[in-house]
């Protein structure tokens, strides 16, 4: 049986169907069973297809995608880097 802090750790992998069958049965069987991590999935699942909605149409404001990825410690757009890089964002003068 999965524990919460497994569930929340496979979850990217989880909702990207990179899985094997025994662990994404485990985690699916946590889903079922904990409030918790449930909100969790739909909330990431939710963002997932908001961000990939957005990178298929037009631009992302600058700097969201960023703060998204360090918010969940996860590189949502590919790039390797948690967080906004040089070109996500324009830094104003203080
Ligand atoms: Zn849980």
């Amino acid at each position: 049986m999965a524990n919460c802090r497994e569930t929340i750790r496979e979850l990217d992998a989880f909702l990207d169907d990179e899985l094997p069958d025994d662990v994404r049965r485990h985690i699916h069987a946590h889903l079922g069973d904990c409030v918790d991590c449930h909100q969790a999935f739909d909330f990431q699942a939710e963002l997932k297809l908001a961000i990939r909605r957005k990178c298929s149409n037009d631009e992302m404001p600058a700097g969201l995608l960023g703060r998204i990825e360090q918010c969940f410690d996860e590189d949502f757009d590919g790039d390797g880097i948690i967080g906004a890089t040089d070109d996500d964002l324009t830094i104003e003068p203080t």
